[in-house]
This record gives structure tokens, sequence and C-alpha cells, in this order.
């Protein structure tokens, strides 16, 4: 219905079809000049921003991704799969945030060239949780 009632464009006065508005704004100059370039709210897929580069990656490649690039990183940083899944709620803050992704966001061990940490994940899978926080606050001591 909305198919062929025409409007003018509010910006450059061209005749737009109402169902094609936001196709003749993301491409009109006098729009873009005016506001910036039209925002896209909807997300085809979920990503998550690293936490350390902002680089947006989906849930399976930020492992890889943090694998390679920042694998001796030590810095605490939010995990932005949590802080996505919580909304506006506390966000989940890890030293070890490969870890972290490996024993909350991800269930293919077998792809892991680091068989280390792939251990060390196993081992505490089964370890109660306080036990955990306690062993990674005196282990940061350590190191
Ligand atoms: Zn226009
Ligand atoms: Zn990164
Ligand atoms: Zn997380």
């Amino acid at each position: 219905m909305m198919k062929n009632i025409y409007q003018n464009c509010t910006e450059c006065e061209t005749q737009v079809c109402l169902s094609e508005m936001r196709a003749h704004l993301r491409t009109c100059d006098q729009y873009i000049e005016k506001y910036g370039p039209l925002q896209e709210v909807t997300y085809p897929e979920t990503r998550y921003p690293c936490p350390l580069c902002q680089y947006e990656l989906d849930e399976t490649n930020l492992l890889d991704h943090f694998l390679t690039y920042h694998r001796s990183e030590r810095r605490a940083v939010y995990c932005p799969i949590c802080r996505f899944l919580s909304g506006d709620g506390p966000s989940y803050y890890s030293r070890s945030f490969i870890r972290h992704l490996q024993l909350r966001h991800s269930f293919y061990y077998e792809d892991y060239i680091d068989i280390n940490i792939v251990e060390e994940v196993l081992i505490e899978r089964v370890l109660d949780r306080s036990f955990l926080e306690y062993v990674h606050v005196n282990s940061s001591n350590i190191v």
C-alpha cells in the first residue's frame, strides 16, 4: 500500500516512492551532507568488538583473533559477548580472556593449536568456580 505513494525528499526535493525512501536517503547527497550516512541499526549477524582493538568479529572468530593477535595480552578486558548478552548489566572482566572464551563461549577444542590452554580449560571445567577465582588471583600474583 505504500508502494504508490510518492513524496518529495525533504532534502533534495526529488520525488521518491515512500517504500524506496530509505534507499534514496542512503544515496541522497544533500541528506548525507546534512545528517551523515544513514545508520543501519540491524546487524545481519551478531558481531562483537574485540575489547583490545575494536575489530568486529563473530563469536567463533573472536577466539581465533585473540589467539593470533592478543595471545600475550595480560590486561583485564571485558567480555563483549557476555556484555552483549547481559544488556546493560555488569560486564565480565577477565584477565585471561582466551580462557574465558574457551570456558564459556566455545565447544570446539580440537580446532585450537594451543594444547596447554586447552588442557587447563578442561581441568578447570571440573573445578568449583570460587576455587577457580582463588587460583586466578594467586597465579596473577606470581606472574
Ligand atoms: Zn534526496
Ligand atoms: Zn583485537
Ligand atoms: Zn564472556
